[in-house]
């Protein structure tokens, strides 16, 4: 590990301060289980300054004000799949949450340094973009809100500046009509990063006939985004088997034209296939605060996961 400079600090305003300073030879440290790997790795764009932002207490847990729920980016993995708030509101994070790593993995990590590390595996994201989340970079100069899905340019590099720090991460809270369900495919059961992943958002009206989709896979596309091709193919239909599996047909199709044939289609299609089928048979409502399920065929020990 290449020698660096540590600062630890306690307020987002010194924290600011500090990026002020140091900004662009400076990286943050929150939970440190990516970080410390690059570290340890002596990656060419080695720090530095490391400042550690793990004691920035406003910057922690999971609060509802209003419409909206708010993620303090220090909330950890295990903080995030035990939240009674993100079980009712929000159940698909809490399982992406509880599909990450193991529990030591998931007692240090956090959401925030999911989100900003942008690995194209981070399976915090596609439920957040489902969610429609909105994130706050803050600097000495301000503070600013984007949508989530904007704040990515490709795998590892997001649109935050050097002197911004990730502040919080706030969703609405989904309707009474509301159904969700995340599914991971990895090689096994723990410890395991995605291969692809699937979070998806549909709102029923109250025909039974769903009024609105939001369909985010993960690990499939250059960055994460809205599959709307496949949206727009369940909108105004009841939910169904052969419904899901045309839209997770839609979804592969649209893969393989932003990415090519590679030799991870192979699995990655039919696999859209298999997950797009699952929802219809266990998408849960927030408000009923139905406990995960496993899917049909060989279950893991985690609600939704999945193995090649
Ligand atoms: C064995 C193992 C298994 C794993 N399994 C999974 C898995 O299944 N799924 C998965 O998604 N991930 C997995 N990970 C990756 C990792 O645990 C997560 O990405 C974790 O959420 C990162 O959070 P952290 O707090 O540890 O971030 P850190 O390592 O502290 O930071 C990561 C990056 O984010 C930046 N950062 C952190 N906080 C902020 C902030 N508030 N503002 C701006 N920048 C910030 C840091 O500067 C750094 O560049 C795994 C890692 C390991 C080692």
């Amino acid at each position: 590990m290449k020698p660096f400079e540590y600062i630890a600090v306690h307020t987002i305003a010194e924290a600011c301060d500090a990026l002020a300073a140091h900004g662009a030879e400076t990286r943050l440290l929150a939970g440190g289980t990516d970080l410390l790997i690059e570290l340890r790795r002596g990656s060419k764009k080695a720090p530095r300054v490391v400042l550690d932002i793990s004691g920035v207490a406003e910057m922690a847990g999971i609060a509802e004000s209003g419409a909206h729920i708010t993620l303090g980016p220090l909330t950890t993995h295990a903080e995030l799949a035990r939240s009674e708030l993100l079980r009712e509101f929000a159940p698909l994070l809490g399982e992406a949450a509880a599909a990450i790593g193991s529990p030591q993995i998931r007692a240090r990590g956090t959401v925030g340094g999911n989100i900003m590390n942008a690995a194209a595996c981070a399976d915090t994201v596609p439920p957040l973009i489902a969610l429609g989340a909105t994130v706050a970079l803050q600097s000495k100069a301000g503070c600013r809100e984007l949508a989530l899905a904007d704040l990515f340019v490709k795998p590892y590099q997001t649109r935050a500046n050097a002197d911004e720090l990730l502040t919080a991460v706030r969703f609405p809270k989904p309707g009474p009509g509301a159904r969700s369900a995340f599914i991971k495919l990895g090689r096994r059961n723990a410890l395991a990063i995605s291969r692809l992943s699937v979070a998806a958002m549909l709102e029923l009206g109250k025909d039974g006939r769903i009024t609105e989709a939001r369909i985010v896979p993960g690990a499939a596309f250059p960055t994460w985004q809205r599959v709307t091709e496949a949206e727009r193919l369940l909108l105004g239909e009841m939910p169904g088997e052969p419904l899901f599996a045309s839209a997770g047909r839609k979804v592969s199709e649209e893969m393989i034209k932003a990415t090519g044939r590679r030799w991870s289609t192979e699995y990655k299609e039919p696999g859209y296939l298999r997950h797009h089928q699952w929802p219809a048979a266990h998408a849960h409502s927030p408000r009923q605060h139905e406990p995960a399920r496993p899917p049909a065929g060989p279950p893991g020990p985690l609600g939704h996961q999945v193995r090649l």
